[in-house]
């Protein structure tokens, strides 16, 4: 789960870390008085789930708290398209007003989970203000990295030869070794897939501090964390994606036109595979999960095939505590509910698997039911 920058400065403030005075304004009015509170030029920025914003034209310094206002009033409402976001955008429902910063150097810093190190590592870097990715291709000397073992959680020498190497005053070390661990702290506790700041500055009146922050919250992790839940904002989701996410299966929007019907994550990447190596695309990925019952399965159906550019239905479940027949009767009842006409290739295993492929042959779609991934594949480059 994303959350706005505002949000992720107030959690990292929690965990003492310095973040510049500010405040969230939904309105041209509070952006005004945000503005009149802090007093002088202010920065006021875009909150939406994505970056890219500076360069979007979702960022602005301004003078005077009318121009705040002004500012606020000219993007809010309005869809704001940077690189990150498709070429719809994402809603500007919010804005950070904030206290300038006088910055004298822009660096980096994320704590990212490493999957070949199984561990934390963070990533630090002279290069802030760019995108990492640019850096690691243009220059990876300039990225530092150091891997934390969990059991003990970054160490304050860590944090202080990241500092070091990446450049910050000698007399602001300590404090900039400090955040990092800070950093990391937060992360632990709040399970965090991935938290960066870009740019964290070193100002020209001696402080350390994020500018940007960006946090992503583990959704498997959510159970624990009820208070965090809070936090979300579904009009930043694609409403496909929000939709699925509320009756609790996991569903991530493609863009190709095969919607994949499939129960376990392993099997729904196989699956993805081999509509990729028969040429064709994946519409999405769909984990409706072990235990599903009707009524989810159909609501599932109905969110895959209310993406436009689904042409084609590619089922592919092996079936153990789900039932087969289950499913079936899930999938018709969402072709009935949509309307839908997409050609359906049903892979079926394992429990109740005759009921089921009988469900669908006695359903009147347009169904080929096969025995084998290679037979699915098959039929995939014939439809
Ligand atoms: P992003 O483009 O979505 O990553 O948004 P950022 O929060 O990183 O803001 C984009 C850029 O705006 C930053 O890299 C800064 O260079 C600039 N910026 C943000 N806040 C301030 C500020 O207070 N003063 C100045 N001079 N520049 C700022
Ligand atoms: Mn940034």
């Amino acid at each position: 789960m994303k959350i706005h920058e505002y949000q992720a400065k107030e959690l990292m403030a929690k965990y003492g870390i310095p973040v510049p005075r500010g405040g969230m304004a939904a309105s041209p009015d509070d952006a005004r008085r945000v503005a009149e509170e802090l007093g002088g030029s202010v920065v006021v920025k875009a909150q939406v789930h994505a970056g890219g914003r500076g360069k979007a034209g979702g960022v602005k310094v301004v003078d005077s708290p009318d121009a705040a206002a002004e500012f606020t009033g000219s993007i809010l409402g309005k869809q704001l398209v940077t690189f990150q976001t498709g070429p719809e955008g994402v809603p500007v429902n919010s804005v950070l007003v904030e206290e300038t910063m006088d910055i004298a150097q822009e660096l980096y810093v994320a704590i990212v989970l490493d999957p070949s190190e199984r561990r934390p590592v963070v990533i630090a870097s002279a290069a802030g203000g760019m995108e990492i990715e640019e850096v690691a291709e243009a220059t990876p000397e300039k990225i530092l990295r150091a891997v934390v073992d969990p059991t003990v959680g970054l160490q304050p020498y860590q944090g202080r030869a990241l500092a070091y190497g990446i450049g910050v005053p000698a007399e602001l070390v300590r404090p900039a070794a400090d955040l990092i661990v800070r950093l990391y702290r937060l992360m632990a506790d709040l399970d965090c897939s991935q938290v960066e700041i870009n740019p964290l500055v070193v100002t020209g009146d001696g402080r350390v501090l994020p500018v940007d922050a960006k946090l992503n919250l583990d959704d498997d992790a959510m159970f624990r964390h009820k208070d965090l839940t809070a936090l979300r904002d579904a009009s930043q989701e694609d409403p496909l994606e929000s939709q699925a996410h509320d009756i609790g299966v996991i569903y991530v929007r493609l863009d190709g036109d095969v919607g994949c019907l499939v129960n376990g994550a392993g099997l729904a990447m196989a699956t993805m595979d081999i509509v990729t190596a028969v040429g064709a695309a994946p519409a999405n990925f769909l984990d409706v999960g072990g235990g599903a019952d009707e009524d989810r399965i159909r609501a599932a159906v109905r969110i895959l095939l209310s993406d436009p550019n689904v042409k084609r239905v590619l089922v592919n479940i092996f079936g153990g505590i789900l039932r087969n027949d289950v499913l079936a009767r899930g999938l018709v009842g969402a072709y009935a509910d949509t309307g839908s006409k997409a050609p359906i290739i049903a892979r079926m295993l394992g429990t109740n698997v005759d009921e089921g492929r009988q469900i669908l042959r006695d359903s009147g779609l347009d169904v080929t039911v096969v025995e084998t991934l290679k037979d699915a594949a098959e039929a995939l480059s014939a439809a």
